[in-house]
């Protein structure tokens, strides 16, 4: 029998820091291979990123499909030392299993799995729909060969998903306290504002572009984007970086630029976000400044499931087992929730967040247990 802390630990000792896989993907495959699950490897690739090992596995053919979508690549250990255990040892010490990926997201996965298979064990080894299992080793980097792909390679085949779980570490503090069922969007942008260099002792013969650019930051940051709505919070314009680059003392500068970002919700599309931001932009300009924004291309649009019978049995399987209804939340950056959202209503619900990224990532055995319960309880109930 196949447990979830057993698996977790499997998984983090694969030190799958993206790009590699480390045989992190080749241990999903064996176990969902033993169960019956048809199971594809997929590699994406892209001029200029490393090619990315992907996985697919399905067992049943009906609807309806439920897939668990995940990813095992991890972000570095950062300074090994300061670790309590190794960071890719999984050792389990005053019942915390330690471990970079230990909650981000190598225990979600190994919990989506085991409660699958238990759930297989009890119907005869057959779902009464299709159970699959869509994981991707580019999340956590710049994640171009991931999910995007194997979602576009998925329905190119004819796959079609009623319902998606993504086992995220969606809890803040304990297990049961969030389901995600949105983030907000993601657009950087560069403001830039021309000016004429000069020497300073003849303003009359330059042109200041600080004084152009420090009056369109002010402006932007003047009016809120929105006021938020009952699902989102308001959305927000930070400037991360203000540039000129001018070492001399006695020059004026040609040109300033500005760095933002924007995370924004779905009183915006991306589109009108960027439109409504120039508006700003042109309205304090005037003739007097000349200026314009560059927009890096984003694929981080808004989503929001809207709250249903699928996120009901969630919210209850979690319910039932955690004793907490769970807020339903979009807070926080960004997940590849975003691409599922394309194609069958997603949720996010895994373990607690607290340690992810960090030093000493770890999580509680009884998190596992418990997950891999609320999960097995959703299985049941979905294809009842
Ligand atoms: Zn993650």
């Amino acid at each position: 029998m196949t447990d979830a802390l057993s698996l977790t630990r499997d998984l983090v000792r694969c030190p799958s820091v993206t790009p590699a896989d480390a045989g992190a993907l080749g241990v999903l495959q064996r176990v969902l291979g033993e169960a019956g699950f048809v199971v594809e490897r997929v590699t994406f690739s892209e001029k200029g990123t490393a090619d990315i090992d992907n996985l697919y596995a399905r067992i049943g053919n009906g609807r309806p499909h439920l897939t668990f979508a995940g990813h095992t690549d991890v972000v570095p250990a950062g300074d090994e030392k300061a670790w309590t255990r190794a960071p890719f040892s999984g050792d389990i010490k005053d019942g915390f299993l330690y471990g970079r990926g230990a909650v981000d997201m190598k225990g979600g996965l190994a919990c989506a799995v085991a409660a699958t298979l238990d759930y297989l064990k009890a119907n005869g080894g057959k779902p009464k729909g299709s159970i699959s299992f869509l994981v991707t080793g580019d999340e956590e980097s710049i994640a171009v060969n991931g999910t995007i792909k194997l979602l576009q390679w998925a329905a190119a085949r004819g796959e079609k998903f009623d319902h998606c779980i993504l086992g995220e570490p969606s809890n803040v503090e304990t297990l049961g306290d969030s389901v995600k069922i949105g983030r907000r969007g993601s657009q950087n942008g560069i403001l830039i504002v021309e000016g004429k260099q000069g020497h300073v002792a003849y303003p009359e013969r330059a042109d200041n572009p600080v004084r152009g650019i420090v009056r369109l930051i002010a402006a932007l940051n003047a009016e809120p984007l929105d006021q938020g709505n009952d699902h989102f919070q308001p959305s927000n314009l930070e400037f991360t970086s203000v540039d000129v680059g001018n070492e001399t003392v006695n020059l004026i500068p040609a040109q300033a630029r500005a760095r933002f970002n924007i995370r924004y919700n779905d009183c915006h599309t991306n589109a009108s976000l960027r439109a409504l931001i120039e508006q700003r932009a042109a309205k304090a300009a005037g003739d007097a400044i000349r200026w314009r924004i560059e927009w890096p291309p984003s694929n981080v649009e808004v989503f929001r499931t809207e709250p249903g019978p699928f996120t009901d049995l969630v919210v209850g399987a979690i319910e039932e087992v955690t004793g907490r209804k769970p807020k339903l939340s979009t807070l926080g950056g960004t997940s590849d929730a975003r691409f599922i959202a394309n194609y069958c209503p997603v949720l996010e619900f895994g373990l607690v967040g607290q340690t992810m990224h960090a030093i000493d990532e770890r999580v509680a055995v009884d998190d596992l247990e418990r997950l891999t319960r609320i999960y097995r309880l959703a299985l049941g109930r979905y294809f009842a």
